[in-house]
């Protein structure tokens, strides 16, 4: 459906006042998160990644990636020929058990996966180096040592925070013993990291990255001086990328002003009660939820689905999974075809059309309201920045599914950055992964320049 205006003001429930405070709140606690005196107490960290530069093109050779986004785990391999990249990947399950046991546990499992990656692919008795593209909210201390603050999206494995993910990956490489599979691990980025380094290899102007997935995230260049927490060197190229781990805005009560009782029920019951709100306000893992907590509310209001079966799917925490949302929207007639697929699927049967529209009105709202918010923080470092023209470089399934998303989020961006900035969102095709492996090629890039040598 082409979006207009119009249509925008529809889906239009917050005014854009109240999208400008966010947008104004956003901005003071991004303040706060790089400040040195406040950083401590702010709750958006922006974390420095010690990622100075950005690939220029002459990136070469053979690495091995790693990709742990909260709903997947994927090995890759990445051939980086100037600005030809293939890659080869295999994507592996992490059970429930795992992302809720221990350290020792996650870390053995990933080893297992790259050990089966490696045989499959016939690279034994290669050195490879390795970037782990690792989103969870971390303190970079340099490009390859990051300890872990929190976890975040559904994970909860003993023993890692505060312990450095690359010695944990080391160890657990340790012990499977094998002399055979070697790796060296050069950097760890997260997603919205990777996901900017590869859109960058190919456009200049990309430097913001946004993850629209399981999680939300953003990061984007700053300049050196306006990080005071910066502990690293003051050489050139005087920037850093900034991890923003913006998805733990309004954890302070900031944004309580337009959260609603869908979304306070959600967190109440979540693995983090009072963590991550903005975050929990969009991102995949949760839009699903919110959708389906006003649908319970409205069936047992006698508002919805009359006399439902309260066995069904509809009634049980989880059961409505985000991909619905984009199923339904997706409709774009009045026999709502997804909308019925979707209720059958979850066991509602006796649904008249006026549910139908309902569901469908919902779904719109929510998704709408999860696309403004990330647009106004996009706009927010937008107007930061205040580059003439900008790509920001956007990956995850959110983003890459939702029917509308895309429109809808350039169309609210547009309404709040200041006049005459350009921007383009940009998909980042595999961004998380194929950016690991870059981050880990510029580095290697770096140092061989730093030591004379030209790149092999
Ligand atoms: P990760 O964040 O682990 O890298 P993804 O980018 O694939 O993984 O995002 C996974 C999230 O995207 C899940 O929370 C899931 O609910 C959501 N998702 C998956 N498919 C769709 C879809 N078709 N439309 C909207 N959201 C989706
Ligand atoms: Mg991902």
């Amino acid at each position: 459906m082409p979006t207009t205006p119009e249509k925008l003001s529809k889906y239009e429930k917050l005014s854009s006042l109240t999208y400008r405070r966010v947008m104004h709140l956003l901005h003071e606690e991004m303040n706060n998160g790089l400040s040195a005196n406040y950083n401590l107490k702010a709750d958006i960290k922006m974390f420095p990644t010690f990622v100075r530069a950005l690939p220029d093109g002459t990136e070469k050779g053979k690495f091995l990636a790693l990709d742990l986004g909260g709903t997947n785990f994927r090995v890759l391999m990445v051939m980086i020929n100037e600005r030809d990249v293939d890659i080869q990947s295999q994507t592996y399950l992490i059970p429930q058990r795992i992302m809720l046991g221990t350290g020792i546990q996650l870390f053995d499992h990933i080893a297992d996966c790259i050990c089966r990656f490696i045989r499959d692919h016939d690279l034994k008795n290669e050195t490879l180096p390795l970037g782990f593209t690792f989103s969870f909210p971390c303190k970079q201390e340099g490009l390859a040592k990051a300890r872990l603050s929190k976890w975040t999206k559904g994970f909860r494995c003993e023993g890692v925070v505060n312990e450095d993910i690359c010695v944990l990956l080391h160890e657990a490489m340790k012990r499977k013993n094998t002399t055979s599979v070697d790796v060296e691990v050069m950097a760890v980025v997260n997603d919205a990291v990777g996901t900017l380094m590869s859109a960058a290899h190919t456009d200049r102007n990309c430097e913001v990255g946004l993850i629209l997935g399981t999680g939300c995230n953003a990061c984007y260049m700053e300049s050196l001086e306006n990080v005071g927490l910066w502990e690293g060197d003051f050489e050139e190229p005087s920037q850093v990328l900034i991890n923003t781990e913006w998805g733990a805005f309004g954890d302070n009560g900031c944004l309580d002003f337009i959260r609603t009782e869908y979304d306070r029920e959600l967190d109440t019951y979540s693995i983090n009660p009072g963590k991550q709100i903005y975050e929990k306000m969009i991102s995949g893992m949760y839009m699903g939820e919110i959708v389906r907590l006003a649908l319970e509310r409205l069936s047992m209001e006698g508002l919805l689905f009359e006399s439902a079966d309260r066995d069904c799917e509809l009634f049980h925490k989880g059961r409505f999974f985000t991909k619905y949302v984009s199923e339904i929207e997706s409709d774009h007639d009045d026999f709502f075809r997804n909308v019925k697929q979707v209720l059958e699927e979850i066991g509602v049967t006796n649904y008249t059309s006026e549910d139908c529209k309902i569901v469908k009105y919902i779904c719109t709202l929510v998704s709408a309201r999860a696309a403004f918010l990330s647009s106004a923080g996009l706009a927010t470092i937008i107007n930061k920045l205040e580059k003439p023209e900008i790509t920001i470089a956007v990956d995850g399934s959110l983003y890459r599914f939702h029917p509308r998303f895309h429109n809808l989020m350039v169309l609210k961006i547009q309404e709040l950055v200041k006049p005459g900035l350009k921007f383009k969102l940009q998909l980042s095709h595999d961004g998380s992964g194929k950016g690991a492996a870059l981050v880990a090629a510029v580095a290697i890039r770096l140092r061989d320049s730093k030591q004379g040598r030209c790149p092999s």
